[in-house]
C-alpha cells in the first residue's frame, strides 16, 4: 500500500485525518513516522497559501510518496475573521491552546455577534502533474466560557447550534461527520476519484 504524509506536526490533526480516511486505500503517515524533521514556516495570508507551502516543502524532500497537508483555523465574524491563519498562535505562543481561548475569550466579552467558522485547507501532491486543493468550512458561534473535554484548540469554545453542544463535547465521529476537516477530506475523495479513479 503506497503511503501518504501528513505535512504536520499536530498530532491531534494527524489522528482526524487517520480516522476519517481509516477505508482510504493508502497508508497515511506522519512527519515523524517518515522521519522528516521539517518545521515549514506559516507566513502566507491564506489557509491555502499555508497548506500548499507545508505540502510542496515536505513533498520537495520525498522519493515518491504522496504529501498531504492541512492549514486550519477559526474565523471570528466581529474580529474581522481573527485569529484566521494566526490561530495556533493567537496568544503570540504557538500551540499554547488556552492561552489562545482566553484572549478569544477576553476580547468578545462584550460583543454580541458570536458568529464564527472553522476553515480547513488541505492541498494534496501526488505528483508534480496532480495537486488537489479544497477547503472545507462549519459555522458556529463562540460560547461565553470552555465546555467539553474532548478534541483541541478551539473546540471547547466552538458551540454548534444544530446538535446544541461544543465541539469538545462532541466524540470524534460527530465531529468529524460536520466539521471543516470532514468536510475538506470528503471534497478531496471526490476529486481523487474524478481524477485520478482513485477510490
Ligand atoms: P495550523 O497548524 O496553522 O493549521 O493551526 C491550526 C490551529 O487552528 C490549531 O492550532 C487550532 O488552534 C485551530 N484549529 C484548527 N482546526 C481545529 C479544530 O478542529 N478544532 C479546534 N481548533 C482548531
Amino acid at each position: 500500500m503506497k503511503n501518504i504524509i501528513v505535512a504536520s506536526n499536530n498530532e491531534h490533526k494527524i489522528k482526524e485525518i487517520k480516522e476519517i480516511l481509516k477505508d482510504f486505500p493508502y497508508k497515511i503517515i506522519s512527519l515523524k513516522e517518515a522521519n522528516i524533521n521539517i518545521e515549514v514556516e506559516e507566513d502566507g495570508k491564506t489557509f491555502l497559501e499555508n497548506a500548499y507551502k507545508k505540502a510542496k516543502e515536505i513533498f520537495d524532500v520525498t522519493e515518491n510518496s504522496m504529501v498531504l497537508a492541512d492549514d486550519s483555523g477559526l474565523s471570528v465574524e466581529a474580529l474581522n475573521g481573527a485569529p484566521g491563519v494566526l490561530s495556533a498562535r493567537f496568544c503570540g505562543e504557538h500551540g499554547n491552546d488556552s492561552k489562545n481561548n482566553e484572549k478569544l475569550l477576553y476580547l468578545l466579552k462584550d460583543c454580541k455577534n458570536k458568529k464564527a467558522k472553522f476553515v480547513c485547507a488541505m492541498v494534496l501532491i501526488v505528483d508534480e502533474k496532480n495537486i488537489i486543493k479544497v477547503e472545507g468550512e462549519v459555522e458556529g458561534c463562540i460560547i461565553d466560557k470552555a465546555v467539553g473535554e474532548n478534541g483541541f484548540g478551539y473546540d471547547p469554545l466552538f458551540y454548534f447550534p444544530q446538535y446544541k453542544m461544543t465541539f469538545a463535547e462532541m466524540d470524534s465521529n460527530l465531529k468529524n461527520s460536520i466539521s471543516h476537516r470532514g468536510k475538506a477530506l470528503d471534497l478531496l475523495k471526490e476529486a481523487l476519484k474524478e481524477n485520478l479513479n482513485i477510490k
